[in-house]
């Protein structure tokens, strides 16, 4: 033992001769540099952006990979589907918040894209009030809404309204995933005295990793002209590659912005 301690003292004051040698510093001094370091990044971090990824409940790809990002997310789970709960649950677990990814038909597209328990604009208004009451029910630490696909059901007044009616009764915001330039969330939500933000940007609106990493890029160029910033992945056929573009960012914008929450971003527009 005391040979092994002897050995341990000569090599520490080896290493401490070799270091001074190459004119390092030790532990010490690498504390030091860091403060120092540190000065100009005193300065309040006061950019804030969310991500909100879409598409969970279906076993889809990327699930994992997602849940794994080290930064507060936002996750949209589609109700009615083989693993609606088990996501939202994990997701809760995982310290994500949740918010229900309510299917909604768009202008062009198929039905069939739609999952089940979809708004279509051919319901009557109690149907549509039963399956938005019946999504917000299936899926569990639900805190908000946000729509899928949806470019011709955000457009309208009728639905909407029963929509963001049962939003406000159930306290939840909705975010506007802002598929058509025609919606009328922003409108309505003020009337009805619901919060509500809107998105800013999709990174994987195309599925090839170029188009992904450009809009990474993106994200960063509008955080350097917009204090918050509000921007949409998908699990499923583009989220594993979606998830290593984010992994990637993410540590691109320490010190300049901070990941938050949707909640923290939505707001009570004046009507
Ligand atoms: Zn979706």
């Amino acid at each position: 033992m005391k040979q092994k301690a002897r050995w341990g003292k000569m090599l520490a004051a080896a290493l401490a001769l070799w270091m001074a040698l190459l004119g390092l510093n030790g532990p010490a001094g690498l504390a030091a540099a860091r403060i120092s370091g540190d000065e100009p990044g005193t300065t309040p971090i006061t950019k804030k952006a969310a991500i909100v990824i879409d598409d969970f409940g279906n076993q889809m790809q990327g699930t994992q990979e997602m849940l794994d990002l080290p930064i507060p997310f936002t996750v949209a789970v589609m109700p009615f589907l083989p693993t609606s709960k088990e996501d939202a649950e994990l997701a809760h677990a995982r310290g994500k918040d949740v918010i229900i990814h309510m299917p909604m038909e768009p202008v062009k597209g198929k039905k069939s894209w739609l999952g089940p328990g979809a708004i279509t604009v051919d319901l009557p208004d109690e149907e549509i009030r039963k399956r938005v009451e019946a999504a917000v029910d299936e899926v569990p630490y639900a805190v908000g809404m946000n729509n899928h696909m949806g470019s011709k059901v955000t457009a309208d007044k009728r639905i909407m309204r029963i929509i963001l009616q049962v939003c406000k009764e159930r306290q939840l915001y909705f975010l506007d995933s802002r598929t058509t330039g025609q919606s009328v969330i922003g409108e309505l939500a003020a009337e009805l005295g619901v919060p509500t933000a809107a998105n800013g940007l999709f990174f994987d609106d195309q599925y090839t990793m170029e188009h992904i990493m450009k809009q990474a890029e993106l994200f960063k160029k509008k955080l350097d002209k917009q204090d918050t910033l509000i921007a949409i992945g998908h699990v499923g056929p583009p989220g594993k590659k979606t998830a290593f573009a984010l992994r990637k960012m993410i540590p691109q914008l320490d010190g300049k912005a901070e990941f938050v929450l949707v909640r923290d971003l939505v707001k009570m527009e004046q009507p």
